[in-house]
């Protein structure tokens, strides 16, 4: 049996915040607004995971008005959630992401992105992309106001 799922996610970018994607820090003026360390990619991905495997959301998982997830490492976050997909006998076949913004760019980051992904998740660093997306300028995602992440999953039971 194979299942898809699809997470999205977005973040408000401000000054004095870390900006983090898939655990890397890529250097820039703003970081990403949350109640946990804000890894907008990292929460997209844990949607997708979840949602495949029919599980819940990342909001019923790690509720943000709970304080043990203040600050939260999202790396932890989504090496649990994925525990819990694994547990029940689903296997990744492919992990696919798209971050939008025009400002930091993506590229010069994105294989850290993809094995530091692939790390916390224990799979195949093939098995996991990542592409960054500008917005042209338009609304807050193209005036680095904003930074949102999707992602699509793919599961399989034999
Ligand atoms: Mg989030």
């Amino acid at each position: 049996m194979m299942r898809i799922g699809l997470g999205r996610d977005l973040h408000r970018l401000i000054e004095g915040r870390r900006f983090l994607l898939g655990g890397v820090e890529i250097p820039f003026e703003k970081g990403e607004l949350g109640h946990s360390d804000g890894d907008v990619l990292a929460h997209a991905i844990i949607d997708a995971l979840l949602g495949a495997a029919g599980l819940g959301d990342i909001g019923e998982f790690y509720p943000s008005t709970e304080n043990s997830w203040k600050d939260a490492d999202s790396l932890e976050l989504l090496k649990h959630a994925w525990l819990q997909v694994k547990n029940r006998g689903w296997r990744l076949v492919n992990l696919d992401c798209v971050v939008v913004c025009d400002k930091p760019k993506i590229l010069p980051h994105r294989d850290s992105i993809c094995r530091s992904l692939a790390e916390t998740m224990e799979v195949d660093p093939g098995l996991v992309f990542v592409k960054g997306k500008t917005n042209e300028g338009l609304g807050p995602l193209g005036t680095g106001e904003a930074v949102e992440a999707m992602a699509v999953c793919l599961l399989e039971k034999t």
